[in-house]
C-alpha cells in the first residue's frame, strides 16, 4: 500500500502540457516519483502497470475523460484520486465524488494547496501514517483496525475508500447520536474541506452498500429526516 514517503508514485493525467510540467516539477522537488500522461486512455494503462500510490486526474481529457477513467479505474482500484477541473461547480464537485474520487481540487489552485491535499490523502491511506488509536473498535458484526484502517464484516474484509473509513469510524465511536451533515462535515472532512452536505450523503450511500444488509432500507446507519443521520451501533 502506500507510504507517504519519497518513494510515493503520483500519476499526473492533464492534457495542457505546461500545467502538467509545473505539476510534475513540484511533485518531483517534494520528493514523489512521478509519471505523466496527456491522455485518459494512457493514464488508464499506466494506472495498471504503475500501480500509482496516487492519481492526480484532470477532468477534461482527449480520448477517455477524467470522469470515465476515474468510473474505470474504480472497478478493480482502491487507489487514491484528486481531481481537477475547471469548472468547479458544486454539481461537477459532487459528480467527481459520486464515482469515486477521494478529493476535488478547482483550478486555478495553488500549488501548495495540491501539495497539502497529497500528503492528507497518502497520509489517509498509510498504515502506518498519523498515529493511529491503537485498539480495535467492534460494533455488531463489524470490527476496524484503526491502525491498519481494515473493517472486517462478520469475519469477512470489507473494502472501503480512505472517506469511508473515516466515516465510519466515526460513526462507530459516536454510536446512537444523531449528527447533521454539517457537523459529519467539520468532523470527518476536517473544516477546510469546501464540498457540500451531498458529499456526505454520497458516502453514506457507498457505506450502506458496503455494512446494509438492505442498503435500501438501512437498519444499522440511518436517515433522521430534518436532522442527518443515527449511527444504530
Ligand atoms: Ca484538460
Amino acid at each position: 500500500m502506500a507510504t507517504a514517503t519519497a518513494q510515493s508514485r503520483v500519476l499526473v493525467v492533464e492534457d495542457e502540457e505546461t500545467l502538467l510540467f509545473t505539476l510534475a516539477h513540484n511533485l518531483k522537488r517534494e520528493g514523489y516519483a512521478v509519471i505523466t500522461a496527456t491522455r485518459g486512455d494512457d493514464a488508464l494503462r499506466l494506472a495498471r502497470e504503475v500501480q500509482p500510490d496516487l492519481i492526480v486526474l484532470d477532468l477534461m481529457l482527449p480520448g477517455v475523460d477524467g470522469m470515465q477513467v476515474c468510473r474505470l479505474l474504480r472497478r478493480d482500484m482502491q487507489v487514491p484520486i484528486i481531481m481537477l477541473t475547471a469548472l468547479g461547480g458544486e454539481g461537477d464537485r459532487v459528480r467527481g465524488l459520486d464515482i469515486g474520487a477521494d478529493d476535488y481540487i478547482a483550478k486555478p489552485f495553488g500549488m501548495r494547496e495540491l501539495l497539502a491535499r497529497i500528503r492528507a490523502l497518502l497520509r489517509r491511506t498509510t498504515a502506518g501514517g498519523a498515529a493511529p488509536p491503537a485498539a480495535t473498535l467492534s460494533s455488531g458484526d463489524l470490527a476496524l483496525d484503526p491502525a491498519r484502517r481494515e473493517v472486517r464484516r462478520a469475519g469477512k474484509f470489507i473494502r472501503l475508500k480512505p472517506k469511508e473509513y473515516d466515516l465510519l469510524q466515526f460513526f462507530v465511536q459516536h454510536p446512537a447520536r444523531v449528527f447533521s451533515r454539517e457537523q459529519i462535515l467539520d468532523e470527518v472532512w476536517g473544516l477546510d474541506f469546501y464540498g457540500g452536505p451531498r458529499t456526505v450523503d454520497v458516502h453514506v450511500r457507498w457505506l450502506r452498500q458496503k455494512i446494509e444488509d438492505d442498503p435500501a432500507a438501512p437498519e444499522r446507519l440511518r436517515t433522521i429526516r430534518g436532522s442527518g443521520y443515527l449511527f444504530e451501533g
